[in-house]
């Protein structure tokens, strides 16, 4: 929702996650993603047209490669910030530019909700991108929980939560990106100060993005596809997800304990 929230800017088009767009363009006319629009993705006016080119956008490099990065990260040794030109991103980044940007002469960002750790890594070495990174923490009972919806194992969730939180909070230490973090619980509970907060980090103005969510057209067809249902019928609400309340039991809710501190 943060996504759709920032969208509601004039210079802002959330895009989705774009790391999910190679898989789309691999299965082109076969896919059944369902566009923000309300339209099929291949039916939708803007994705209908960059599915047509085949942008070889940055999502996993090699496991050698990931091997080396994470290494790198628990050295605490920093990435270089530049030196690559015209990458496959940047020139999708220009053309969503381009096709939003027809309606929009206020349009000057592109908001990729992915949340890919290698990504980021590769876009910040990209000269051409200006990278800004919003960093949302979300707690580890209901991160945890979560993904315990796709990974079944209680364990296997708690090292995929470890692993991601630490390796990209470490990231984010020991390099020079410009981030803002945003903690989960403050975003829900304090929405309007925290969206203040984060237009003044991304150089917008944020009032009223309640009644711009309403009247702004969306293009969203990647990510969580029970959000982009619930935007279509109206719904722009946050609220806290309590559900890892129920869902976890008093010794899974243990051992989270224990690793609250170190992981966050
Ligand atoms: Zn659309």
């Amino acid at each position: 929702m943060l996504g759709y929230m920032l969208g509601a800017s004039q210079k802002i088009e959330n895009v989705g996650e774009i790391n999910a767009l190679t898989h789309h363009q691999k299965k082109r006319m076969n896919i059944d993603e369902i566009c923000s629009c309300g339209a099929r993705e291949t039916d939708c006016p803007y994705w209908k047209e960059v599915l047509k080119e085949d942008y070889k956008i940055y999502s996993h490099p090699p496991l050698l490669t990931q091997l080396k990065i994470m290494t790198r990260i628990i050295l605490g040794i920093s990435f270089k910030q530049s030196g690559i030109k015209n990458s496959a991103d940047y020139r999708l980044f220009r053309k969503l530019l381009g096709l939003f940007g027809q309606n929009n002469d206020e349009l000057d960002t592109i908001l990729d909700t992915s949340k890919n750790l290698w990504r980021l890594i590769y876009l910040m070495q990209c000269d051409d991108i200006d990278l800004k990174v919003l960093y949302l923490r979300r707690d580890i009972y209901g991160n945890v929980s979560s993904f315990m919806k796709y990974e079944k194992s209680f364990w296997k969730s708690l090292i995929k939560y470890v692993g991601r939180n630490y390796f990209m909070k470490r990231f984010l230490d020991n390099n020079n990106v410009k981030q803002l973090h945003v903690n989960y619980f403050n975003y829900c509970n304090d929405t309007n100060n925290e969206m203040k907060r984060i237009g003044n980090f991304l150089g917008i103005d944020q009032s009223g993005y309640e009644d711009k969510m309403k009247s702004r057209d969306y293009h969203v067809s990647t990510g969580n596809m029970k959000m982009r249902e619930k935007f279509r019928e109206g719904s722009t609400s946050i609220k806290y997800d309590s559900s890892w309340k129920e869902r976890l039991n008093w010794w899974e809710n243990l051992v989270l304990r224990l690793f609250e501190k170190p992981a966050i």
